[in-house]
């Protein structure tokens, strides 16, 4: 695939007599990146929000001249949409979602809306419960060492559609959530990459797992034969649907449990990339990333890239210098002997038993808790045995952490603050111990979001 190529998106507006009404709801980044480029391209755009417009948003479409309302959704302006582009965070039991698809206007995602004018450029997909962010980053590095004109996109930086609007490029990365699947129609990216499937957001699912199972595969539905899909073999709910669909594109997976002709694998240490006859070794200690869940994002990630044609001493080295983002397994202090780490985006139960599974040797305190999403904590609880000696519990309501953990280890206390759980936590532990603060869970009970419980628990770490 030839990403050096920058071709511009389409430019021209829609040829209708009457313009097209697009009707966005919410105004965060993905409904402001579809307002610009629906402006853009001459559309009739009116964006609603339920609440207040936050800064720099409402600026945004204040400075454009597009038309908005905030605090309310006025049911006259939004029914008479051609079509609906709902952001991510609105859930389909939202009132005013229900009377658009009772009146059957379409509705469609940032995503689908900024496919369409994309042009020829490529598009590599990230979607999966745990590591999206980890692998697009990883990903886009790798991309941008290679010298491809790329952007990355989606849950990181701009939407898709600002990017497209602003700043057109040959390639785009996209970390996609399933909420972003949801409502796509003919969005195909060429390069797709499923990093694994765990239980989360089920309330946004009817608390059906297969619902969440089948909008997270929506991310191969339009791919064609030539074009790549890469997926996690060693992960059971990816292996044990994989063959409900009709998936026509080429399957490159990535395991550490055997070889394999094509895809990725780990044996002895090293990482395997099988690509069309060619192989690329590189021993798993070169990595700068550490933790088993980040070798899995590290060959889903060089799969991806070797799939756009970017070299692999490119590859290689964007895998030696590639550090943690914030917020996940970060290093944060080590305190008379007492580490302390920050992986407060470990909001469900699979990515706490990658976080817990990196720590090796020393015991650990665990930070846990804040707004359950439906988890079950089953497979955790070997992990928590073998290595936890204390659980602080951060939250509003605890009750269900005590119930299932409460036997397995030696002291269990409630805490409501991140100072409180920072000193509570400290307090637990000795010379050569691990804090970790891996929740499990959302934050909102607490906090405003991860990225503020993460900030909260390094200040409070910094305080001791
Ligand atoms: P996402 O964007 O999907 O939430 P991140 O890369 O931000 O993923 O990582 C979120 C959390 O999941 C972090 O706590 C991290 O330690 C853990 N994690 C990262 N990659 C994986 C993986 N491949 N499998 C399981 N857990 C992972």
């Amino acid at each position: 695939m030839d990403t050096n190529t920058n071709i511009s998106p389409l430019k021209q507006p829609i040829n209708d007599k009457k313009l097209k009404r697009l009707v966005i709801l919410g105004a965060g980044e993905s409904g402001i990146g579809t307002a610009l480029l629906a402006q853009q391209q001459g559309y009739d755009v009116f964006v609603s929000d339920s609440g207040e417009i936050k800064e720099p948003f409402k600026s945004t479409l204040q400075n454009s001249n597009i038309d908005f309302e905030e605090a309310q959704h006025t049911e006259e302006k939004i029914l008479s949409a051609d079509e609906v582009m709902k952001s991510p965070g609105i859930g389909e039991k939202n009132e005013v979602v229900k009377k658009i698809r009772a009146k059957g206007i379409p509705v469609i995602s940032e995503i689908e809306f900024a496919y369409r004018y994309k042009g020829n450029s490529k598009i590599i997909a990230i979607t999966g419960s745990n590591g999206k962010t980890t692998t697009t980053a990883l990903t886009f590095c790798m991309c941008q060492l290679g010298g491809a004109d790329c952007a990355m996109v989606g849950n990181i930086g701009y939407s898709f559609a600002r990017q497209v609007a602003e700043g057109p490029k040959a390639l785009y990365v996209i970390e996609i959530s399933s909420f972003q699947l949801d409502d796509i129609k003919t969005f195909r990216p060429d390069v797709a990459v499923l990093t694994n499937i765990t239980e989360d957001h089920l309330d946004r699912y009817d608390y059906k797992v297969q619902n969440y199972i089948n909008s997270k595969f929506r991310i191969v539905e339009n791919q064609q034969p030539g074009d790549v899909f890469i997926y996690n073999l060693d992960d059971d709910t990816t292996i044990k649907n994989i063959t409900k669909y009709n998936i026509k594109s080429t399957l490159y997976p990535i395991t550490m449990s055997k070889e394999l002709p094509q895809g990725a694998y780990l044996a002895n240490a090293k990482m395997h990339l099988k690509w069309k006859g060619e192989e690329m070794q590189m021993s798993i200690n070169d990595f700068k990333l550490k933790g088993k869940h980040n070798q899995y994002n590290s060959m889903a990630a060089s799969l991806a890239s070797t799939a756009v044609d970017i070299r692999k001493e490119k590859i290689r080295e964007a895998l030696q210098t590639f550090e943690s983002l914030e917020h996940r397994m970060e290093t944060v202090a080590t305190i008379k002997g007492v580490e302390f780490i920050n992986d407060s985006k470990a909001t469900n139960v699979n990515s706490t038993w990658f976080a817990l599974e990196s720590i090796e040797e020393k015991p650990i305190i665990l930070i846990l808790g804040g707004v359950d999403k439906g988890n079950d904590y089953s497979s955790m609880k070997e992990m928590v045995t073998e290595k936890v000696k204390a659980i602080v519990c951060m939250g509003i309501n605890n009750q269900k952490l005590h119930e299932e953990f409460g036997g397995l280890v030696e002291s269990i206390v409630d805490t409501t603050s991140a100072v409180e759980a920072v000193q509570a936590a400290f307090h637990f532990a000795t010379k050569g111990d691990v804090v970790l603060l891996s929740p499990a869970c959302a934050s909102f009970d607490l906090f405003k979001n991860y990225e503020d419980r993460g900030n909260q628990f390094k200040q409070a770490v910094k305080n001791l």
